[in-house]
């Protein structure tokens, strides 16, 4: 009983993932035909990137596919699931609704494109970084679908590495470019958590 709930929940994680990069996919090939009129791509920024990579692709698909690490399993619950898919399916809901109002505005790492307008709008009317949200969101989804110790702390510590390395320069380049618009942005809302941080 409990493997068949543990299968269905790394099921329900895969499907989740694939949705993840349909969503992403027709932003990555627009996002081709904007001009970039800024770039602050560093070694720490593609270590972030990487770490999130890692954390919530890599090391969950490993498990899937061949059960490493064994060890740091523990019995599946049904309630844990249906936690996890919920959560998983706010998280890609999240994702998509913060695309769509960045629009153009969108890149993979920390850029300015050309005509760069400030989005404060929809999501980005609560928090400054609604899809590093979603990416918390997905860590935690994560964490219920799959009953692995290992494929939880992966999630969560590669969304906190992101998160650590990213936010503080990605707020720096934006008030560089946006000044007191940024200011007065910053003081109306939180960073990832509505009303809290
Ligand atoms: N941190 C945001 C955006 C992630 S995409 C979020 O979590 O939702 C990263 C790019 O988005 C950055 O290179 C930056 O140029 C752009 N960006 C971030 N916040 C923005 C905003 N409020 N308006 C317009 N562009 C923004």
């Amino acid at each position: 009983m409990s493997d068949t709930v543990a299968h269905a929940g790394e099921i329900i994680w895969v499907i989740g993932v694939v949705a993840w990069y349909v969503i992403r996919y027709p932003f990555e090939r627009r996002a081709k035909r904007v001009r970039v009129v800024a770039s602050r791509r560093t070694t720490s920024e593609i270590v972030g990137l990487a770490a999130a990579v890692i954390g919530m692709a890599v090391i969950p698909a490993i498990y899937v596919a061949t059960g490493f690490p064994e060890a740091a399993d523990y019995p599946a619950q049904v309630w844990a699931v249906v936690v996890g898919a919920l959560v998983y399916a706010s998280a890609l809901w999240l994702f998509r609704r913060s695309h769509k109002e960045l629009g153009r505005n969108w890149s993979i790492t920390l850029e300015i494109r050309e005509k760069h307008k400030l989005i404060r709008t929809g999501p980005y009317a609560l928090v400054r970084h609604p899809m590093y949200t979603s990416f918390l969101l997905m860590a935690v989804g994560q964490a219920f679908l799959i009953a692995n110790w290992a494929v939880a702390a992966a999630g969560l510590l590669g969304f906190a590495v992101l998160a650590i390395l990213r936010i503080g320069k990605e707020e720096r380049m934006m008030r560089d470019t946006f000044g007191d618009e940024y200011v007065a942005y910053i003081r109306q809302t939180k960073r990832i958590v509505p009303f809290i941080f």
